[in-house]
């Protein structure tokens, strides 16, 4: 009888002189030819016997099934069936050919028995290891390749901050280290290794489990004042056994945001697996700082690299059906480099992580609630984290921290940026929650929620400085003679504007005037911004989402009243700016932004300051003060005054 293997690894078929169900009552006289196949579906390995004229068909899950030898060609195959919460056995007669054919076959059920108690073992590897049930083969052969270069250990040994850091933490506690056994968790190089052995340990266990094992038994080889205190172990911590406890362990087992490459797993698997219980851990406890950031430069560089999917003719295609998934993508990649700690808003917060403490379990999911007081009244474009760990030694406690405006390691900083940026005033509370959900490529998926205060839905009534206003004024008339009752019921008009100066435009600003169209003289009453203030003030609309203009750039949109039975209207606003710079012509809204106003209940704003301090925005040419009270403009000389206010100073500020 042959065995025939039909696709490698999944399936392996053998042909039988017979199978005989053993249940049958009276017993079956045996039957005729059958194939039974070894099949592993869904994790799932079975030995299936299917008779030949296909009458009856036999399946059992190799995790239960066992092997009777009857004779030299003869077996019972026996297996609990609890397919339909039955609690008995089932089991079938099988006979070969020959003897050949039924070592083979017997063989090979060993075989993928085995697979079925430890899936992956027969076809894959013959690990079991915590790591490999955890980790993805794919991600593990990357990771473990990329630490088996040179290369990437120099650029770690490199790093000053953090190798000075590990020296002096380990010199500074000699104490903790003379005399004592010590594990490396992932010695790399061997560097720690040799430091604890430096500092005077009894011997040091070197665990690494890429290819630089080689690569560290031979730079240790080559200290003979510590070899023979070193021993390299290739493997991983989570499979490797020790010959005896350790009273220290040392490891630098960080990544960005502390946590990335979840080797802090394997660090508390190995401080479980060797360590005594008094024992040390270098490092011993770390803490993620995060704080809130203002960085308008980093958020126009990462909306400007979407554009490239806002145009319409690429050679002829429209870009534009992926600009979503182009601008949600950016976004939802942290930022990793060395920022300006001025950039952040807040006083940071922490959430500590004590090595010695947590459970390996405890870093799959880690969940930060966060809470900031703002600084300044500013745009808050995302998170900014970084982290330190701590040296416990028993002489000195010392820190290495990665911090902002603390000398750079190769760590650096990430940020988070949010694609909504949210504002706030100075004293306003920030809330929100970092949720980090490990996965098994050996990172993590980052959820950052981020809210400033409530936004309003209602329009602002002030009377405000026209210098605010960054087109000249449109406007739209009602003319009572000839207006009909229901035309009032829904207003709707477009906007179309040119911008003078390069800004942020936060919204639209409206006020009106009313013409007593005499026979001898034709007299406006205004209530614009800059004329003298009346009880009506102005009314403004402001944006949760401001846009961005260049000077000379066209601002669209529209301002649609719809009037309710409670004696007013509900605003529906849109403002859109178009795409500037190269490509501009092909066209394609960049930014638009909408709101919902209840002109019902406006926000009378009488009582902030009046003074509007340039800082922000981007400088005025010098020009006396305005005071509205004082000086006379009628709406069309306004409109002149913001002609002829050159652009050029502001625009060159971007
Ligand atoms: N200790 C060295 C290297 C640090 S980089 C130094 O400070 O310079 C982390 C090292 O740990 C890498 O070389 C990596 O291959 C190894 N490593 C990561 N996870 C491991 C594990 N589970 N078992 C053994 N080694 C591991």
């Amino acid at each position: 009888m042959e065995a025939s293997p039909l696709k490698k690894l999944e399936q392996l078929e053998f042909s039988l002189d017979s199978v005989t169900d053993l249940s049958s009552s009276p017993p079956a006289s045996p039957s005729s030819p059958a194939v039974a196949t070894f099949s592993c579906v869904d994790g799932v390995t079975e030995l299936r016997f299917l008779q030949s004229d296909s009458t009856h068909c036999f399946t059992f899950d190799l995790a239960s099934a066992q092997l009777f030898k009857l004779g030299t060609v003869q077996f019972i195959c026996v297996s609990d069936d609890n397919s339909e919460e039955r609690s008995f056995s089932k089991g079938v007669n099988i006979k070969f050919g020959s003897e050949k054919d039924s070592k083979e076959f017997c063989d090979s059920f060993e075989e993928w028995r085995k697979d079925a108690l430890v899936p992956g073992s027969s076809i894959v590897s013959a690990s079991n290891s915590k790591f490999d049930e955890k980790i993805e083969a794919s991600s593990a052969k990357m990771y473990f390749h990329y630490y088996g270069q040179l290369l990437h250990q120099q650029n770690m040994l490199q790093d000053y901050v953090r190798t000075g850091t590990y020296y002096a933490a380990v010199m500074e506690n000699r104490s903790d280290f003379a005399g004592r056994v010590v594990v490396d968790v992932g010695a790399g190089s061997g560097i720690l290794s040799m430091f604890a052995a430096q500092a005077g340990a009894k011997h040091v266990y070197a665990v690494e489990a890429s290819e630089m094992a080689e690569y560290a038994r031979k730079l240790i080889a080559g200290n003979p004042l510590f070899a023979d205190r070193i021993t390299v172990i290739k493997g991983k911590v989570e499979d490797i056994e020790l010959p005896e406890k350790a009273d220290v362990l040392i490891s630098e087992p960080m990544g960005t945001l502390l946590v990335n490459e979840r080797m802090l797993e394997s660090y508390v698997i190995a401080r479980d697996r060797f360590m005594s219980p008094n024992g040390k851990m270098f490092p011993t406890a770390g803490r993620i700082h995060m704080a809130p950031f203002s960085d308008e430069f980093l958020f126009i560089e990462m909306a400007n690299k979407a554009l490239f999917w806002q145009q319409q003719n690429y050679y002829g295609v429209d870009l534009t059906p992926l600009f979503g998934s182009a601008h949600q993508g950016y976004f939802s990649q942290p930022v990793v480099d060395a920022f300006d700690p001025r950039l952040l808003v807040s006083p940071p917060t922490f959430h500590t992580i004590d090595f010695t403490q947590m459970k390996e379990e405890d870093f799959y999911e880690i969940d930060i609630p966060l809470k900031f007081t703002s600084s300044v009244c500013t745009r808050v474009h995302g998170l900014a984290c970084w982290f330190d760990v701590l040296f416990d030694g028993s002489t000195v406690q010392r820190w290495l921290t990665t911090a902002p405006g603390a000398p750079t390691t190769h760590w650096y900083q990430i940020r988070c940026v949010l694609a909504q940026p949210i504002y706030v005033m100075a004293g306003q509370e920030i809330t929100g929650r970092l949720h980090l959900v490990a996965h098994s490529a050996q990172s993590y998926t980052i959820d950052l929620t981020l809210s400033g205060p409530a936004y309003s839905s209602y329009p602002v009534v002030d009377a405000f400085d026209p210098r605010l206003l960054v087109s000249p004024p449109t406007f739209h008339t009602i003319d009572f003679t000839q207006m009909k009752e229901e035309d009032f019921y829904e207003i709707d008009i477009p906007l179309k504007f040119t911008s003078s100066v390069c800004t942020r435009v936060h919204g639209l600003a409206c006020w009106f005037d009313v013409l007593f169209d005499g026979s001898t003289v034709q007299r406006w009453l205004t209530t614009a911004p800059g004329a003298p203030t009346t009880h009506w003030y102005q009314i403004r609309c402001v944006l949760a989402q401001p846009i961005y203009v260049m000077a000379g750039q066209e601002i669209t949109g529209r301002l649609h009243l719809v009037a309710h039975s409670a004696q007013s209207y509900t605003i529906d606003l849109t403002l859109s700016a178009k795409m500037w710079g190269p490509g501009a012509s092909q066209g394609g809204i960049l930014q638009s932004s909408t709101g919902k106003f209840d002109l019902k209940e406006p926000y009378y704003r009488m009582s902030q300051p009046q003074a509007y301090p340039a800082a922000q925005e981007p400088p005025l040419p010098p020009q006396p003060q305005l005071n509205p009270q004082d000086i006379q403009i009628q709406s069309d000389d306004f409109e002149e005054e913001l002609l002829q206010k050159p652009a050029q100073n502001a625009s060159t500020q971007l």
